[in-house]
């Protein structure tokens, strides 16, 4: 939008050293560098900003707010940055992060960082102090060379110093973030930036409207056949679903794919619903036996890092496998294993390209491979069923993970965030999931933290309810900005599994000195009463019948509610599903 060179913020702007000298006699319609930022944001479809206001950009999030985007202010920019990184998942295009200079650059870095980590779009854009100053270490207000920080870190990292480069700048940073692989991107704004003027209708033709920003990257063919021969040569196939599917929103192809090809599926946690959990096809509960005994793999949008075991070791068994992958980063094939049949491409066109070539005479794999998993699911289910239902007080992860299992399976279109240890390994195994990207968790980083950032953008991008369950630990992390969710009324009901402590609650300090033991935290805090300290509802719920009834209540009213639900402190175990990354002294101790 245009500035009338008569406005108090044109005059403001005249002043700065770096304004651009205009014609003012007659008077013309000036634009300067806060507009033509948000211009360039909207002309892009981006409407929404997560951030924490301060010095040099309290103005620019003020003017965004007045031109009709969404500001959504935070109290620490870490979870301001979390909250782009989910966006940029949920919406495939890029989250918003704003910051002020150097400690607020950083603490969205970490952000940026975990976005670029998931393969997830989004910018972070900072204010940075005066160049001139910071290159030659003068020492400015909040002096940091930001960029230089930032291009490690993140898939790209630029600097804009001219109002007139503002339009290709953002262009440019939009189509990092979301083509190809998708990426955190760094974007630099000067102080100075802000305040250069420039007439307006030269400013509005400047700005870049990018056209097709994540284009379809279709397959090869002879590697789409490649792929299939691979699978054809299968026994006992196997399709893993990685998040990099859910992100793609092929989900009717995706589907369509695993009917058509019979093969059992295995979702990882945030694939989950992409197929809903209880799918005739889903290997879920038979997880170890389909790792192990599997002979081809298909990867679909799914690394084989860490949480695969690299695709090698005791978990995948004796048999040889081979793999299959579908990815978009071609540096993604043989980066654990080799790549038997590399398709590199998106996922919607490998997926559809895939589906053509199997033809009507497809043969299913063996009803004695399906039927080894089927019977297996069926046996894990029906044991961990028990388990589910009693009505312990205090809760432990079974009983209390119980209750939520059936809200969430009443309530599809609610939004699940989970994090913790014991807290997010017990809810992803045990809460299915009917529909894609409703469940956003740790990621691939593992990372604590996330909890509040995250469930604040499902809410806002989505306008569905939002169920946070997590760990008091990782709650611990974000839990200021139970403020920010009451500011702005969402409808987010957090349930913190409160067991004194991280894992556990029960360690002491081995001196026997007055320190507390390093693990454990207050005993019975009442989280309840930081939701209520801003007029939120809290509840403290001791049993699985109260935390059932108080999170129905929540998800109904769309009220900001948090559920302190009180667990037992011997339930967890050390570090969770990954206790064997956590090493132990092997010396004795005292
Ligand atoms: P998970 O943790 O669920 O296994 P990962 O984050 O490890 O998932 O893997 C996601 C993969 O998906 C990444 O390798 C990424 O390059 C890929 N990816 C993301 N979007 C697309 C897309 N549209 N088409 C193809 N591959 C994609
Ligand atoms: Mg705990």
């Amino acid at each position: 939008m245009a500035v009338a060179s008569s406005t108090t913020h044109g005059t403001q702007a005249r002043k700065s050293k770096d304004a651009i000298a205009v014609e003012t006699d007659p008077p013309q319609a000036l634009t300067d560098g806060f507009h033509l930022v948000i211009d360039a944001l909207k002309l892009n479809d981006i409407n929404t900003i997560y951030g924490v206001p301060g010095i040099p950009i309290t103005d620019f999030g003020r003017l965004a707010q007045a031109e009709g985007m969404r500001v959504i202010s935070f109290r620490h920019e870490q979870n301001a940055g979390n909250a782009a990184a989910i966006a940029g998942y949920l919406t495939q295009k890029p989250g918003i992060c704003l910051t002020v200079s150097a400690p607020g650059f950083l603490n969205g870095l970490t952000a940026l960082a975990h976005a670029t980590t998931n393969c997830w779009p989004m910018i972070l854009i900072s204010g940075s102090s005066e160049r001139e100053i910071v290159d030659l270490q003068q020492g400015d207000y909040e002096e940091m060379d930001q960029l230089a920080i930032a291009k490690p870190l993140c898939k790209a990292a630029y600097r804009i110093l001219h109002a007139e480069d503002i339009g290709i700048g953002i262009a440019r940073a939009i189509r990092a973030a979301v083509s190809g692989r998708p990426g955190g991107v760094y974007l630099d704004l000067p102080a100075k930036l802000f305040g250069q003027v420039m007439n307006a209708e030269a400013g509005a033709k400047s700005l870049v409207k990018v056209i097709d920003p994540a284009p379809r990257q279709i397959p090869a063919p002879d590697s789409v056949a490649r792929a299939l021969d691979v699978l054809k040569g299968a026994k006992r196939p196997l399709i893993i679903l990685g998040k990099g599917a859910a992100y793609a929103q092929a989900d009717a192809e995706i589907r369509a794919l695993i009917e058509k090809s019979g093969i059992p599926y295995l979702p990882m946690s945030m694939a989950k619903g992409l197929l809903p959990d209880d799918h005739p096809q889903s290997a879920g509960a038979a997880r170890s036996l389909a790792l192990k005994e599997s002979d081809v793999v298909m990867m679909i949008g799914a690394r084989l890092n860490w949480l695969l075991s690299h695709g090698k070791g005791k978990q995948w068994g004796t048999e040889p496998k081979k793999f299959v992958q579908i990815d978009i980063e071609p540096r993604e094939m043989d980066s654990n294993v080799e790549i038997a049949a590399p398709l590199v491409g998106d996922i919607g066109s490998c997926v559809a390209a895939l589906l053509e070539g199997m033809g009507a005479d497809w043969q299913a794999p063996s009803a004695e491979w399906t039927g080894a998993i089927r019977a297996k699911v069926e046996t894990n289910v029906a044991k961990m069923a028990p388990k589910l239902m009693n009505n312990n007080a205090p809760m432990d992860f079974h009983g209390a993970l119980g209750v939520l299992k059936t809200i969430i399976k009443q309530r599809p279109d609610a939004i699940l965030v989970n994090e913790g240890a014991n807290t997010l390994d017990f809810a992803r195994s045990i809460i299915d999931m009917s529909k894609p990207r409703k469940r956003l968790d740790v990621g691939t980083w593992g990372v604590m933290g996330i909890g509040m950032g995250t469930a604040i953008a499902a809410a806002v991008e989505t306008g569905h309810p939002v169920l946070a369950i997590e760990g008091d630990s990782a709650f611990g992390f974000s839990g200021m900005e139970v403020e920010t969710i009451c500011r702005y009324n969402l409808p987010i009901c957090v349930v913190v599994f409160n067991n004194n402590g991280i894992y556990r609650g029960t360690d002491v300090n081995p001196t026997g000195g007055s320190d507390a033991a390093t693990t454990v935290f207050v005993k019975n805090s009442r989280y309840d009463k930081m939701m209520e300290a801003f007029g939120g509802v809290g509840v403290y719920a001791t049993t699985p019948d109260d935390l059932s009834r108080a999170v129905n209540e929540a998800m109904d009213s769309g009220k900001p509610t948090l559920i302190n639900a009180v667990i037992d402190e011997k339930a967890g175990t050390e570090s969770g599903r990954i206790g064997n990354l956590n090493p132990q002294s092997v010396v004795s101790k005292k």
